[in-house]
């Protein structure tokens, strides 16, 4: 079978091998037979492992997108009388804000700007004079602008004042090494599509088991979205509550055989290669990024729009997708920026390809080169 290969730049879902994208064309199988039940199980043990995380962690499998990891831990690990503190410098602890309003949950926001690490000394103050904090949740890299937060600092503050720590690891796990122990993370999580290299519709919680069995009795906020519930079902059974994404997990069973054979700090050199041949393509056009470099991920580049009459996202992607390459617009309010990210089964050769499309975009589309900016 000849597929046609796509580099998709965007973040998630990735570019996957062909290995990946076969492995879901099994027999039909009803998910509910002890064969299908004999792949998750080392599949749970496999989503640890990435993380260094020993006998007290677990994970735990949802059908959804990434999202729903967010919506599950932070609706199911918070008791009554207890607050969520959410610290808020991008769109998706923006997202993970949102989602605690949607449920009502008594909620602390610390927001911070989105172009620099946030400031722990404010953290530690609210974490000093509020002694009903549940947990604290950051996100670990935020995607939108490609900026690293602090997490391990965050975790041990966390843990200092008797609190836990959620991050969401989403666009960070299994592209860069990630140690729940060393990172003081208590719980993370991510969904197949991006550092796994697998299809959308599998998303993983991995957290301490500790944690979640206490929170057997927090007031359960969704029947299909809770933590515990889940987690008492595998336990029990092997399986998952509900019906599982069966391909998909096929496919991610295959992804993680590749992620082990590819190994984590090869994968991680993989991407900064990426990363690299990325920067060198803005710099040698001229192009802006939001951030600095010292606090980028590594993983995301977030690029602003050049200030030229002729210059249309629109036009250049068109441009780009007609010859496989996909960019993607920025989430940042009230700037036009786009982004280039290094996850997927990619390599620096495809980046020096995909600079030869874009520059060839440009000219046919009269933007100058170097690009322009207006500002200083
Ligand atoms: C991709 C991503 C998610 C999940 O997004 P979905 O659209 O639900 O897959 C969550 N958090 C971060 C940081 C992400 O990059």
């Amino acid at each position: 079978m000849n597929i046609k290969r796509n580099v998709l730049l965007n973040p998630g879902p990735a570019t996957t091998t062909d290995t990946v994208k076969l492995a879901q064309v099994v027999p039909d199988i009803c998910p509910r037979e002890k064969e299908f039940q004999s792949i998750m199980a080392p599949m749970r043990d496999d989503l640890v492992r990435i993380v260094h995380g020993g006998d007290d962690y677990t994970s735990v499998l949802f059908c959804g997108s990434g999202t729903i990891c967010i919506d599950v831990t932070l609706n199911s690990l918070l008791d009554a009388e207890k607050k969520a503190f959410v610290i808020n410098n991008g769109s998706y602890s923006q997202r993970a804000v949102d989602i605690c309003k949607a449920y009502d949950l008594p909620l602390i926001e610390l927001k911070q700007p989105i172009n620099s690490k946030p400031d722990l000394s404010a953290i530690e103050e609210i974490l000093k004079s509020n002694d009903d904090i549940g947990y604290v949740y950051i996100t670990y890299h935020e995607t939108g602008t490609g900026l690293l937060n602090p997490v391990k600092e965050v975790g041990a503050l966390a843990h200092k004042y008797g609190s836990f720590l959620i991050t969401d690891t989403t666009s960070a796990y299994a592209m860069m090494p990630i140690n729940v122990y060393d990172e003081n993370i208590d719980f993370c999580m991510a969904s197949a599509q991006k550092g796994i290299m697998g299809m959308t519709g599998l998303s993983f919680i991995i957290g301490r088991k500790s944690i979640i069995e206490e929170s057997k009795n927090y007031p359960k906020r969704s029947y299909y979205c809770n933590l515990y519930m889940q987690y008492e079902y595998f336990e029990r059974t092997g399986e998952m509550h509900f019906t599982p994404p069966v391909q998909t997990i096929y496919a991610a069973r295959q992804a993680l055989i590749e992620y082990f054979e590819e190994g984590e700090i090869k994968k991680w050199s993989r991407h900064q290669r990426v990363m690299d041949a990325i920067h060198k393509g803005e710099d040698r056009l001229g192009l802006k990024e939001i951030l600095s470099r010292e606090v980028q991920s590594g993983l995301v580049s977030a690029i602003k729009y050049p200030d030229d009459i002729n210059w249309s996202f629109d036009k250049i992607h068109d441009y780009c997708y007609e010859r496989g390459f996909t960019i993607y617009p920025g989430k940042i309010e009230n700037q036009g920026t786009f982004r280039l990210c290094a996850l997927g089964a990619i390599d620096e050769a495809d980046i020096n390809e995909f600079w030869k499309v874009f520059e060839n975009a440009l000219v046919e589309n009269g933007v100058r080169i170097p690009v322009q900016y207006i500002e200083a």
